[in-house]
């Protein structure tokens, strides 16, 4: 596909697309119901489904009997964590062994021309962004992935929440399944700002930041305080009425969903004509410029709230100089009295 007919490549190689990031059409003015019912089919599929699917399948055949998950155990701690890990390495590995190892469709489409293989440093384990990264991974937060997990599956085996049946609550419950991306996005901007704070970023987020230049990997290489605070969205369904299933599926969507906005490029190519877009350049420029987009992908309206929404335009670059500028005169201030 001809990248440059969706956006420029600058003299570095690195490309961006043309379109202006935008926000779910429920927070744009006037309210277009032409515009949301068009936009919901990209809001289920394919990632959304396919997190669903993953759910389905969980229950189906990995998570354990209840009567099992009455009392703690190691065996199917284990067993989830093994699955859990393997179903990243799977998911996140194929990507990276097609778009980074293999480069099928070279930079394309890539945000930054560089590839992390090309780029050692000393802030990775071993200088490697890809070894660190993945390490981190699998050594902290896939474990801490499980240990939440571990958590709310206990909770409702032994009743000590309420366990909604779908029979009884099925339009509440279909509902709650959509707003499981509502839930991530509320609790990942709050997580998410909070871990900016100063001292809380340079001991916890720096971690996660230290991949300037983002890839499958470094979705989730995160200190482990993030790597539990992150997936504790899933606690959210021991506070509001739910079932396991919606749980799980909070859980599978923090988890895998993770990658969305570390793919580095902003469309995979899957056939010569048929894309698959990433969702990916939202967090890409957070990546890049730090104190923007705190964010997803613009499901909720925080980023704007606050201001620090960073849409990709030039306008968008306008105003974050002018917030750095503004910041940067404050502190001036301040060091001067
Ligand atoms: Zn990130
Ligand atoms: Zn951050």
């Amino acid at each position: 596909m001809d990248d440059l007919k969706f956006g420029t490549r600058n003299k570095r190689g690195d490309w961006a697309p043309a379109a202006r990031l935008e926000y779910a059409p429920f927070w744009e003015k006037p309210v277009s119901l032409k515009k949301i019912l068009g936009w919901i089919p990209g809001y289920l599929f394919p990632w959304n489904a396919f997190h669903m699917a993953v759910t389905l399948a969980y229950w189906a055949w990995i998570i354990p009997d209840v009567e099992v998950m009455k009392t703690l155990s190691w065996g199917w701690a284990l067993w989830l964590y093994v699955v859990n890990a393997l179903g990243i390495f799977i998911m996140y590995g194929s990507i990276e062994l097609l778009y980074y190892v293999k480069r099928k469709q070279g930079t394309r489409f890539k945000y930054n021309a560089k590839f992390p293989s090309e780029q050692p440093s000393d802030v990775f384990w071993f200088k490697s962004q890809n070894i660190d990264n993945f390490l981190r991974s699998f050594l902290f937060s896939i474990p801490l992935w499980t240990v939440v997990e571990v958590i709310f599956l206990y909770a409702y085996a032994n009743g000590a929440v309420p366990w909604l049946a779908w029979a009884d609550h099925p339009v509440y419950l279909a509902t709650l399944v959509l707003m499981v991306p509502v839930i991530h996005e509320f609790h990942f901007f709050c997580v998410h700002r909070l871990i900016h704070w100063g001292p809380l970023y340079k001991w916890v987020h720096s971690v996660h930041h230290n991949s300037v230049n983002a890839s499958p990997w470094s979705s989730l290489s995160m200190h482990p305080v993030e790597g539990f605070l992150y997936h504790a969205v899933t606690l959210w369904h021991l506070v509001l009425p739910s079932n396991p299933i919606v749980a799980l599926f909070q859980v599978n969507l923090a988890g895998y969903g993770a990658l969305n906005g570390h793919i580095g490029f902003d469309k995979l190519e899957i056939t010569e004509t048929t894309p698959l877009d990433s969702h990916a350049y939202a967090h890409y420029l957070h990546h890049k410029y730090f104190e923007v987009n705190y964010g997803g992908d613009g499901l909720l309206p925080l980023d704007r709230w606050f201001g620090s929404w960073h849409d990709g335009t030039k306008e968008g670059d306008a105003q974050m100089n002018a917030r750095f500028q503004k910041k940067k005169a404050k502190m001036n201030a301040k060091a001067s009295t």
